[in-house]
């Protein structure tokens, strides 16, 4: 907290002009702060009548002993359970490995016990079941406050969250309420002397930051799907199941859903990170009309729509598309990449991909090196072929 002795203040102003966020007005001789401040402490610094103090929470002397596992927040979605849960446990497997510890899944929502086993057979150790009606849905309050109780209730060492839409809304909120430390959309987990290192691109992807929590438990990170590989099946292993009492005021919830509407994949943007298929278009395209020609593949094949962060940077599509360093890492059964060159920044984000198809103009191009089937040609040409002789070959099917 940052706090102005009124008394103390000249009003000189020197506060507002070294406050590097522009949080600082002097209204009537006394400065105000407002709520960009960050508490970066530079008008602390620079204020010579000692008028402006930061008070900060001592961290206090935490038994570390306490807090012991690897818990991974399992995503449900459509009934099924997210591949990136399964990814999330096989490194939480790695990890406690590591720290002798075990690794257990969190399973919120609605008749979502029937999930245990599938998350058993991968080698879970323990899996906490919370089950109520009010979770049937993904809501940031509900989810969050249940969480946050069970959390302070059993002590975890580490806590993974898938980075999907529901596990960027809902990690934040958690480490907020219990004052912790997060580190978002990372790409690498690993321990260092005993801590979580948590690796995420940094600065755009110009530089990959290594994170760890030291003063605060439990240590906690979202990773982003298709990064980490799958949990192996661990032949045998039956996991103890924990069901945790869930208690939900239903009158007082203040969101509910009523109906959940899908719409056409490129306009609400189907995340490429879920997709089987998907079909991408760089620079290549040439200009934004032409998109068309990559939505008209995707939608005979079911696919989201990808792209370069060329395409991205020149308003084509939304930056939620991007594969890449600096977007989605995917690896879906089919990736066709189409008018994009295949520098290393792309590569890294669909080189797992199943089978890559490329359809590029220069038959030099880099992208044709990682492809499995290649097409030299002016795609603008060759889409519009493929997709009818798609949707032709699908109708007939
Ligand atoms: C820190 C950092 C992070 C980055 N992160 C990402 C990232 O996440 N994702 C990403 O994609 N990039 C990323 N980049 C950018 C990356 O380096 C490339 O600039 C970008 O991928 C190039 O996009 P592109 O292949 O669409 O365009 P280009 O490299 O310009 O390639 C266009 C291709 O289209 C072909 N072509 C042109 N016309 C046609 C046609 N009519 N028919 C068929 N083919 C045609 C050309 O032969 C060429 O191969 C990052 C860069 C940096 C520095």
């Amino acid at each position: 907290m940052i706090i102005v002795d009124k008394k103390k203040c000249t009003g000189c102003g020197l506060c507002e002009k070294a406050c590097p966020f522009g949080a600082i007005t002097i209204v009537e001789k006394i400065a105000v702060i407002g709520d960009k401040c960050t508490l970066c402490g530079a008008c602390v610094d620079q204020c010579n009548v000692g008028a402006i103090t930061i008070q900060r929470k001592k961290i206090e002397e935490i038994d570390f002993s306490k807090y012991q596992d690897v818990w991974v927040v399992a995503e449900i979605k459509d009934g099924k359970v997210r591949n990136v849960s399964f990814e999330l446990l096989g490194k939480a497997r790695e990890l406690a490995d590591i720290i002798y510890q075990r690794a257990c899944v969190l399973l919120l929502g609605d008749n979502v016990k029937r999930f245990s086993q599938e998350f058993s057979k991968r080698g879970a150790y323990k899996i906490y079941v919370a089950e109520h009606e009010a979770l049937r849905d993904y809501h940031t309050e509900t989810y969050s406050s249940v969480i946050t109780g069970i959390i302070s209730k059993y002590n975890p060492n580490i806590v993974l969250y898938p980075a999907t839409i529901n596990g960027r809304d809902l990690a934040p909120r958690v480490a907020a309420t219990l004052e912790l430390g997060l580190t978002a959309d990372c790409t690498g987990l690993s321990i260092r002397d005993g801590l979580l290192l948590q690796t995420r691109p940094a600065f755009g992807g110009n530089i990959m930051a290594d994170i760890i929590c030291p003063a605060t438990r439990p240590q906690m990170a979202t990773v982003r799907p298709n990064v980490m590989e799958m949990a192996p099946i661990q032949a045998g292993n039956n996991a103890e199941i924990i069901e945790v009492p869930v208690n939900v005021d239903l009158q007082g919830l203040k969101v509910k859903t009523k109906e959940v509407i899908r719409g056409n994949a490129f306009e609400c943007g189907i995340p490429v990170c879920e997709a089987d298929t998907i079909v991408s278009g760089g620079r290549g395209v040439g200009n934004k009309e032409n998109f068309k020609l990559i939505e008209d593949l995707a939608n005979v094949l079911n696919a989201a729509v990808g792209a370069s962060r060329a395409a991205v940077d020149l308003g084509w599509i939304p930056k939620s598309q991007q594969v890449g360093q600096s977007g989605n890492t995917v690896s879906p059964k089919i990736y066709i990449a189409c008018g994009i060159s295949g520098t290393i920044q792309h590569l890294v984000g669909m080189k797992s991909s199943d089978i890559i198809i490329a359809i590029n103009k220069d038959p030099e191009a880099a992208i044709f090196n990682v492809a499995n089937y290649g097409i030299v040609g002016d795609l603008c040409e060759v889409i519009p072929i493929l997709t009818k002789a798609l949707k032709e070959k699908l109708k007939n099917d």
